[in-house]
Protein backbone atom coordinates (compact mmCIF):
# COMPACT_ATOMS: atom_id res chain seq x y z
CA UNK A 1 0.00 0.00 0.00
CA UNK A 2 1.59 3.64 -1.21
CA UNK A 3 1.63 6.61 0.93
CA UNK A 4 0.68 8.93 -1.21
CA UNK A 5 1.02 12.73 0.16
CA UNK A 6 -2.18 13.13 1.21
CA UNK A 7 -2.21 9.61 3.27
CA UNK A 8 0.92 11.00 4.61
CA UNK A 9 -0.13 14.45 5.40
CA UNK A 10 -3.73 12.42 7.17
CA UNK A 11 -1.82 10.06 8.88
CA UNK A 12 0.38 13.58 10.38
CA UNK A 13 -2.64 15.06 11.44
CA UNK A 14 -4.57 11.93 13.20
CA UNK A 15 -0.79 11.25 14.58
CA UNK A 16 -0.56 14.56 16.18
CA UNK A 17 -3.77 14.67 17.45
CA UNK A 18 -2.78 11.64 19.48
CA UNK A 19 -4.87 9.11 18.10
CA UNK A 20 -3.73 5.46 18.15
CA UNK A 21 -1.52 3.62 15.42
CA UNK A 22 -4.84 1.27 15.18
CA UNK A 23 -7.30 4.18 15.09
CA UNK A 24 -5.51 5.55 12.35
CA UNK A 25 -4.95 2.51 10.48
CA UNK A 26 -8.96 2.39 10.44
CA UNK A 27 -9.83 5.71 9.24
CA UNK A 28 -6.79 5.29 6.44
CA UNK A 29 -7.98 2.01 5.61
CA UNK A 30 -5.51 -0.80 3.25
CA UNK A 31 -3.13 -0.60 5.99
CA UNK A 32 -2.13 -2.40 8.74
CA UNK A 33 -1.29 -0.59 12.80
CA UNK A 34 2.13 -0.99 12.20
CA UNK A 35 2.77 0.11 8.84
CA UNK A 36 1.41 3.07 10.48
CA UNK A 37 3.76 2.82 13.22
CA UNK A 38 6.51 2.27 10.79
CA UNK A 39 5.73 5.43 8.53
CA UNK A 40 5.34 7.40 11.24
CA UNK A 41 8.66 6.77 12.96
CA UNK A 42 10.28 7.30 9.41
CA UNK A 43 7.76 10.84 9.75
CA UNK A 44 9.66 11.09 12.77
CA UNK A 45 6.62 11.35 14.54
CA UNK A 46 7.09 8.52 17.01
CA UNK A 47 8.38 11.57 19.84
CA UNK A 48 4.72 12.11 20.17
CA UNK A 49 3.36 8.37 21.28
CA UNK A 50 2.54 8.06 24.99
CA UNK A 51 4.97 5.79 26.88
CA UNK A 52 1.94 4.08 27.59
CA UNK A 53 0.91 3.85 24.21
CA UNK A 54 4.60 2.38 23.43
CA UNK A 55 4.64 0.13 25.65
CA UNK A 56 1.44 -1.45 24.48
CA UNK A 57 3.29 -1.66 20.93
CA UNK A 58 6.04 -3.20 22.21
CA UNK A 59 4.30 -6.02 23.77
CA UNK A 60 2.16 -6.81 21.26
CA UNK A 61 4.50 -6.81 18.34
CA UNK A 62 5.94 -10.12 20.07
CA UNK A 63 5.36 -11.76 17.15
CA UNK A 64 7.86 -10.02 14.82
CA UNK A 65 11.07 -11.56 15.43
CA UNK A 66 14.30 -10.51 16.21
CA UNK A 67 13.91 -6.74 15.95
CA UNK A 68 10.46 -6.46 18.12
CA UNK A 69 12.99 -9.28 20.86
CA UNK A 70 16.04 -6.58 20.68
CA UNK A 71 13.84 -3.77 21.45
CA UNK A 72 11.56 -5.22 23.97
CA UNK A 73 14.67 -6.15 25.73
CA UNK A 74 16.38 -3.09 25.62
CA UNK A 75 12.58 -1.56 27.36
CA UNK A 76 12.94 -4.36 29.77
CA UNK A 77 16.38 -3.22 30.84
CA UNK A 78 14.54 0.29 31.29
CA UNK A 79 16.99 1.73 28.34
CA UNK A 80 15.22 3.78 25.75
CA UNK A 81 15.99 2.82 21.53
CA UNK A 82 17.71 5.10 19.01
CA UNK A 83 14.50 5.80 17.46
CA UNK A 84 12.97 6.88 21.30
CA UNK A 85 15.61 8.66 22.44
CA UNK A 86 14.56 12.44 22.29
CA UNK A 87 16.57 15.19 22.42
CA UNK A 88 16.60 16.28 26.02
CA UNK A 89 17.07 12.46 27.06
CA UNK A 90 20.72 11.14 28.31
CA UNK A 91 22.32 9.52 25.30
CA UNK A 92 24.79 7.43 27.03
CA UNK A 93 24.78 3.81 25.11
CA UNK A 94 24.54 0.87 27.35
CA UNK A 95 25.34 -2.51 26.04
CA UNK A 96 26.71 -3.70 22.69
CA UNK A 97 25.32 -2.17 19.57
CA UNK A 98 25.64 -4.93 18.29
CA UNK A 99 23.67 -6.91 20.45
CA UNK A 100 19.77 -7.44 21.51
CA UNK A 101 19.52 -4.84 24.61
CA UNK A 102 21.39 -2.27 23.70
CA UNK A 103 20.28 1.04 23.91
CA UNK A 104 20.54 4.28 25.81
CA UNK A 105 20.06 5.52 29.06
CA UNK A 106 16.88 8.28 28.52
CA UNK A 107 16.84 9.53 31.48
CA UNK A 108 16.49 13.27 31.74
CA UNK A 109 19.60 15.03 30.09
CA UNK A 110 21.70 17.55 32.70
CA UNK A 111 21.17 21.49 31.46
CA UNK A 112 23.42 21.48 28.21
CA UNK A 113 25.03 17.94 28.48
CA UNK A 114 23.91 15.22 26.17
CA UNK A 115 24.26 12.50 29.36
CA UNK A 116 22.56 12.72 32.60
CA UNK A 117 23.92 13.74 35.84
CA UNK A 118 25.22 9.91 36.36
CA UNK A 119 26.75 9.50 33.14
CA UNK A 120 27.49 13.01 32.68
CA UNK A 121 30.34 12.27 35.81
CA UNK A 122 31.14 9.10 33.58
CA UNK A 123 31.43 10.71 30.30
CA UNK A 124 33.91 13.63 31.14
CA UNK A 125 35.88 11.63 34.24
CA UNK A 126 36.99 8.86 32.26
CA UNK A 127 39.45 7.73 35.17
CA UNK A 128 37.74 7.25 38.24
CA UNK A 129 39.26 7.02 41.26
CA UNK A 130 39.79 3.33 41.66
CA UNK A 131 41.27 3.32 37.92
CA UNK A 132 44.63 5.21 39.38
CA UNK A 133 46.52 2.83 41.14
CA UNK A 134 49.79 3.63 42.55
CA UNK A 135 52.75 0.79 41.82
CA UNK A 136 54.25 -0.37 45.04
CA UNK A 137 57.76 1.33 44.00
CA UNK A 138 55.74 4.23 43.96
CA UNK A 139 54.61 4.09 47.14
CA UNK A 140 57.54 2.96 49.01
CA UNK A 141 59.94 5.87 47.42
CA UNK A 142 56.27 7.99 48.71
CA UNK A 143 56.58 6.61 52.21
CA UNK A 144 60.68 7.05 51.79
CA UNK A 145 60.37 10.88 50.91
CA UNK A 146 57.24 11.50 53.61
CA UNK A 147 59.40 10.14 56.18
CA UNK A 148 62.30 12.12 55.82
ZN1 LIG B 1 22.20 8.59 31.64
Amino acid sequence: MGWTEERVALLTDLWGQGKTASQIAAILGGVTRNAVIGKAHRLSLAARVSPLQQNNVKKRSVATPAAAAAKADTAAKGLVSMMDLTPRACCFPIGDPKKPGFGFCGKPSALGLPYCETHAKIAYQPAPRGRIRVTEDEAQGAARTASG
